[in-house]
């Protein structure tokens, strides 16, 4: 599997807290997959996806600092083997696959949920944070135990037909499984969401708005609003804890 490599060569595999969501301050290892089949321009990943071969702007693009990544530096490629020595270091037994945009590689998770389900170790709980743009297959759907779904608005700068799959996010919403989490940062982001509620079917206790945030301060700038648009509209909240406890950091 394509996994994001840190600046240290090692792939981005970590014990944290969850920090988004139902699960918030649950302990977890996370598994960062590399790729994406988006380009949000706030994406604070993007060293999964911002490739120098590709076109794709970024906010960040004014900042003298910033620079596309080269792809070769920024993926390590590890075996279902691989993967399992490394998780079998953490007595943890809730995983959470992430990215990038994580189904682009749906096949090397199953295999990996295979492995750790025959491992002789407690049964392990499976999370996925996925963009809602791909549809996995019914043994994919069987297996995980939760989806993290985080549809991408306009301020994402995605044009519209890349980023929204209402049929896709109707399906996921059906197997009761499915979180829906929003990134929201004004009103025009929220009228976005409510308009998308009755077309995608979302149920809404579980739709999460989340605020936009980078860093703590922005966060902190933006909580109020988000927290009182979620009351408004009977749509629940979530913080971003691991910004609080770690800030703006990969890895934890
Ligand atoms: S979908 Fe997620 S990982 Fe992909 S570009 Fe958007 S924010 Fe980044």
């Amino acid at each position: 599997m394509k996994l994001a490599r840190m600046p240290d060569g090692a792939p981005e595999i970590f014990h944290t807290l969850q920090g988004e969501g139902r699960g918030a301050g649950r302990p977890s290892v996370f598994i960062r997959s590399s790729l994406c089949n988006l380009h949000c321009q706030w994406c604070d990943t993007d060293y999964t996806w911002n490739w120098t071969d590709t076109p794709h702007r970024h906010e960040r693009d004014s900042d003298p600092s910033y620079q596309k990544f080269q792809r070769g530096e920024q993926i390590v490629d590890l075996s279902t083997a691989e993967i399992t020595a490394i998780l079998s270091r953490h007595d943890c037994r809730n995983y959470v696959f992430t990215g990038g945009e994580p189904l682009i590689q749906e096949k090397s998770w199953l295999e990996l949920m295979a492995a750790l389900d025959g491992d002789g170790r407690p049964r392990p709980h499976f999370e996925i944070e996925t963009n809602g743009t791909l549809l996995p297959g019914t043994a994919f759907l069987d297996r995980i135990d939760q989806l993290n779904v985080s549809p991408k608005l306009a301020n994402s700068g995605v044009a519209e037909e890349l980023r929204l799959k209402p049929g896709t996010m109707k399906i996921l919403a059906t197997t009761g499984k499915t979180d829906f989490k929003f990134v929201i940062g004004s009103q025009e982001d929220l009228d976005e969401v409510l308009a998308l509620i009755e077309p995608a079917s979302l149920p809404r206790d579980r739709v999460f708005l989340m605020p936009k945030a980078l860093n703590v301060a922005e966060l902190e700038a933006n909580q109020s609003k988000v927290a009182a648009m979620a009351l408004s509209h009977g749509l629940r909240y979530s913080d971003r804890l691991h910004l609080r406890l770690y800030g703006a950091k990969r890895g934890v």
